[in-house]
């Protein structure tokens, strides 16, 4: 029988009633409690590493997983982490760069309502997690809702209800279906995990609304070495009629060293700058990159990624291009 570690963080999955509302409470142990036939399914040890809202979650965070998962990793055959909701596909990416090829599977998942309510998702999700983590699909998966989505490509996109995860611009790894694990695509792995143990958080995100202020790009590129700007549609910067548009504020900043990334704030297919004359221009200026068909979460721990390796500008451009965990499909990269 497989040998998996869960691995607790919190989450609404370990919440409990207070008077001020859910707050995740309960270890990972009490959740085994709660799924008993799980020793039916894989031999599970636990581990609590944090008992956060994931609100609170932050990239040393993310650090403190990796860590955990390198130093058991030659222990178990899989892996669960249990998480809350709110920026698990952020997690998700962030392990995606920082564990790389991993040919056993490590598993996000966590859930909608506690695990102690009657009406609940807690119980088949955390199972079907194990089911995964038992199984021979290698990688960093995110499993909800009888759903396997690949760790760069999960996003929350439903705040309610228990189909909380979509998966953008990939088609599912996998479902579950009356607790059967129905695999479709299984991740490139390598024979031992690349570990990453640096991180550079100084990446900002910018959501452009109709007038935004140029101010907020640079105040934001002042006290960061990124920034990704989620602008409309394909994508492209607005010019309005400022004596200095958004187009110059970039282009001075990207002469000193910063790198920017365009993406959309529109959920599926991605970027395309060089459709329109809003967008056209930044195509042509170095360090202005487009994150295509990468989720805004992706793109974001890829950055701090690539951050925490180089320094260079044209070593992080090409990095960033070069696809990782399936992030990057469109436009089709040579790989090296
Ligand atoms: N606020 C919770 C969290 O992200 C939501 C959840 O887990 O569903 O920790």
């Amino acid at each position: 029988m497989k040998r998996v570690l869960l691995i607790g963080t919190g989450g609404t999955i370990a919440s409990q009633v207070t008077e001020d509302g859910l707050a995740p409470e309960l270890t990972s142990r009490q959740l085994l409690e709660h799924i008993p036939a799980i020793s039916g399914i894989c031999r599970v040890e636990s581990l609590q590493l944090l008992n956060l809202d994931s609100t609170d979650i932050a990239p040393r965070h993310w650090l403190r997983m990796v860590r955990c998962l390198k130093n058991h990793y030659d222990e178990y055959d899989g892996f669960v982490i249990t998480h809350g909701t709110d920026t698990m596909a952020y997690t998700a990416a962030a392990l995606s760069y920082l564990v790389q090829g991993s040919p056993k599977p490590i598993v996000l998942t966590g859930a909608q309502k506690p695990i102690g309510f009657d009406t609940t998702d807690s119980k088949v999700n955390l199972t079907d997690a194990f089911r995964v983590a038992s199984s021979d699909m290698p990688g960093i998966s995110l499993v909800f809702n009888s759903k396997v989505i690949l760790g760069t490509r999960a996003q929350k996109t439903r705040s309610h209800s228990f189909a909380a995860f979509s998966s953008i611009n990939y088609p599912l790894l996998g479902v579950l279906r009356e607790g059967v694990l129905l695999p479709y695509i299984r991740q490139s792995y390598t024979e031992r995990p690349t570990f990453y143990e640096q991180l550079n958080t100084k990446v900002a995100l910018l959501k452009l609304i109709p007038g935004t202020d140029r101010a907020l790009l640079n105040f934001l590129l002042e006290r960061n070495d990124a920034l990704i700007i989620e602008s409309f549609g394909v994508g492209g910067l607005p010019r309005y009629n400022h004596r200095e548009d958004f187009f110059e504020v970039v282009r001075r900043w990207v002469e000193r060293g910063r790198l920017v990334v365009l993406t959309t704030q529109v959920q599926n297919e991605g970027s395309d700058l060089g459709v329109y004359h809003v967008g056209h221009r930044l195509k042509q200026t170095p360090g202005v990159l487009e994150a295509y068909d990468m989720t805004t979460e992706a793109a974001v721990a890829k950055l701090m990624w690539i951050l925490g390796l180089t320094a260079d500008r044209a070593e992080a451009e090409r990095l960033f291009y070069a696809p990782v965990a399936g992030d990057l499909l469109w436009p089709a990269v040579p790989q090296e």
